[in-house]
């Protein structure tokens, strides 16, 4: 069939999106470039995994998989509202927190409202608005590849619907700090949404000055709602659960109307509550990437490669400006096996981004990259 006609049947907003860049998984590299090993450092994943608990609260559910999941979650909202100090109602979950993003977007814009959101963000902060045809406007960074407050502060004010912030930033790593997001808060009208997504607080909260931004948000009246992840600290970002923590049990009750009825499948639920039982093993693996990424901060600053510059980060990954094109740089890593994720944006195409790995991961990223910028200057 003639793709006119099929494109003729779209809604206008959705022929333009952008298909979301996923990369190129293991197999695909260990096919194209016959390399034995992968590095997988595109995703930020977790390369600790997850808890053993989650494989043993696994192992029994084969013998249930006739059964529907349960449609509300309701032993994962109850064990997260009693960690996080909120009522189960006010707590929504997602087939990651993709899902409720989506979620979000179908329930409350219509066309021509407006998001602010930042650029380079995440992708999806801008695709599900654009999805529904509201107006996204995405504020810059500052030259020191930093969150610009004066300009958030300002186009808070002007009352978005939805304002969208990462905190910390991917694939920046930067971060609003406490007094920063105070400012934030107070910059923004009442009938503005704020959409916290804290897709990293497991790694940020150990950053100096990361605000607690739930208790900041809980001392003032806008609606909010706090986006937190099972794919990155809690190593199960297979299994697709994310959550949010909303200002109104009414939010979620919204949500509710919009999302598939059983968004979240049974392994994801029993998997994502048996991670969250064994908060230790999160919190080593999560310790140890953190030290990894400092390592791997110092020994790129130490190769003194001319017109590298690497952006502080407070997540599981480094944000690099190469001083160069990256799609050369991009083609030679994967040439060796190692998988980062290029970006494409208009002014960051000499940035990669690159997530922390196992020790030997980070070692041999380091080593080609060593090769590669050295080489060929
Ligand atoms: C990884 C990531 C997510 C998505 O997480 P899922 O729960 O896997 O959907 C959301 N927001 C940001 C900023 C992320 O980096």
């Amino acid at each position: 069939m003639n793709p006119s006609t099929i494109h003729a049947l779209a809604r206008p907003e959705v022929s333009p999106l952008p298909a979301y860049n996923a990369g190129l998984s293991s197999d695909a590299v260990r096919a194209r470039y016959g390399v034995a090993e992968v590095a997988r450092l595109a995703s930020n994943e977790n390369p600790f995994g997850a808890s053993p608990a989650v494989g043993r609260a696994l192992a029994g559910l084969a013998s249930q998989l006739n059964h529907y999941p349960d449609a509300n979650s309701t032993a994962l909202r109850r064990a997260i509202a009693g960690r996080v100090g909120a009522e189960p109602g006010q707590i929504v979950i997602g087939n990651g927190s993709e899902d409720i993003l989506q979620m979000l977007c179908l329930a409350l814009l219509s066309p021509g409202d407006r998001v602010l959101t930042q650029r380079p963000g995440f992708g999806l902060h801008e695709i599900f608005p654009r999805m529904m045809n509201a107006e996204v406007q995405a504020l810059a960074l500052t030259p020191a590849l930093e969150f610009d407050l004066d300009a958030w502060c300002e186009a808070l004010a002007r009352g978005p619907k939805i304002a969208m912030i990462a905190n910390p930033s991917n694939p920046v790593g930067c971060l609003f700090d406490a007094a920063a997001f105070e400012r934030l808060l107070a910059a923004t009208p009442a009938g503005t949404l704020l959409v916290i997504d804290e897709a990293y607080v497991e790694y940020a909260r150990l950053a100096p000055g990361f605000p607690d931004a739930l208790a900041a948000l809980r001392r003032q009246p806008r609606p909010w709602i706090v986006l937190r992840t099972f794919s990155k600290g809690w190593g199960l970002a297979g299994l697709r659960v994310g959550y949010g923590i909303a200002s109104d049990a009414a939010l979620v009750q919204l949500l509710d109307r919009v999302r598939t009825p059983f968004n979240v499948n049974h392994a994801a639920q029993t998997a994502a509550l048996a991670a969250w039982g064994d908060e230790p093993f999160m919190d080593h693996a999560v310790a140890q990437t953190v030290q990894m990424r400092a390592a791997l901060e110092a020994q790129l600053h130490a190769l003194a490669l001319p017109g590298l510059r690497v952006a502080p980060s407070a997540a599981n990954f480094l944000f690099i400006d190469l001083g160069r094109p990256n799609g050369p740089v991009h083609e030679a890593l994967l040439a060796r096996g190692i998988i980062v994720k290029p970006w494409k944006e208009p002014g960051f195409e000499h940035f990669i981004r690159v997530s922390v790995g196992t020790p030997d991961e980070n070692r041999r990223f380091l080593c080609a990259l060593r090769e590669i910028l050295g080489a060929t200057p």
